[in-house]
């Protein structure tokens, strides 16, 4: 009789778990509270920290944030957090959460910066330590090596996020659409993304309102055109209502 084998062979070239973790704590499938972690081993670097505009049925609902509790035990492991852009919608939820965190060094462009550092007014929370960076910049974040490019939005100093981790690079665009003619001449960088394209991308996280729909956006100079029209023609008060946090790019 055939001896039974109850140990299982090993097959040589069976992945080893993977220690590499993007994890979406808002923002997916909803719109608000735009957070996520990138988190290889013991570093982790954030993606935004936005809030979420409570709907109607919600009464009593200032704003909803992003629940961290994942995050908690492991604030020592916070390399950064990046600001994709100034939208209340990716900023936030900053003042609520920054603290309880560890307080890390936020990076983002001088446009955003001045929003957050406005709006921090407002709250009694510790002293956010910010740090503006240039979208050529590339730095370090513990394993991480961190760069940007420009994309296109309906406010000034967007960018989208390159982390390249030991698996690969995670890159993530935050809001973007690409806008051929922008108000402030500045297109989105193409030659950045086909470099980055050519050497390889794990994983691209992308977040472009009705991207599901054919055609193409249009760029604010047409919206401001529109505008432009409504406004000559009207025949009495006009009363415009917009994001809190837009600044037309
Ligand atoms: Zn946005």
């Amino acid at each position: 009789m055939h001896k039974r084998r109850t140990q299982l062979k090993r097959h040589k070239g069976v992945p080893t778990r993977n220690p590499l973790r993007v994890a979406i704590l808002g923002g997916l499938e909803e719109v608000g509270r735009n957070m996520t972690i990138v988190e290889y081993k013991n570093d982790i670097v954030i993606i935004d920290m936005g809030l979420q505009f409570p709907e109607e049925d919600m009464p009593g609902i200032d704003y909803i944030i992003p629940n961290v509790s994942y995050l908690k035990s492991k604030a020592k492991n916070i390399r950064g957090v990046i600001i994709t852009h100034g939208h209340y919608d990716h900023i936030g939820a900053i003042p609520h959460l920054i603290a309880e965190l560890g307080n890390p060094i936020i990076y983002t462009l001088p446009f955003t910066a001045a929003i957050i550092r406005k709006r921090q007014e407002d709250f009694k929370s510790l002293p956010l330590k910010l740090q503006e960076v240039k979208l050529d910049d590339k730095f370090n974040l513990g394993r991480f090596q961190i760069e940007f490019f420009r994309v296109n939005h309906n406010i000034p100093d967007s960018m989208a996020v390159v982390i390249h981790t030991p698996e690969g690079a995670v890159a993530h665009t935050g809001d973007w659409k690409f806008d051929y003619a922008p108000i402030d001449g500045l297109v989105a960088e193409f030659a950045k993304m086909v470099r980055l394209g050519e050497r390889g991308v794990l994983a691209l996280l992308g977040d472009s309102t009705n991207a599901g729909q054919p055609g193409h956006q249009l760029s604010e100079r047409d919206i401001g055109e529109t505008l432009k029209n409504i406004f000559v023609s009207a025949k009495g008060r006009i009363i415009v209502g917009t994001f809190s946090s837009l600044f037309p790019a």
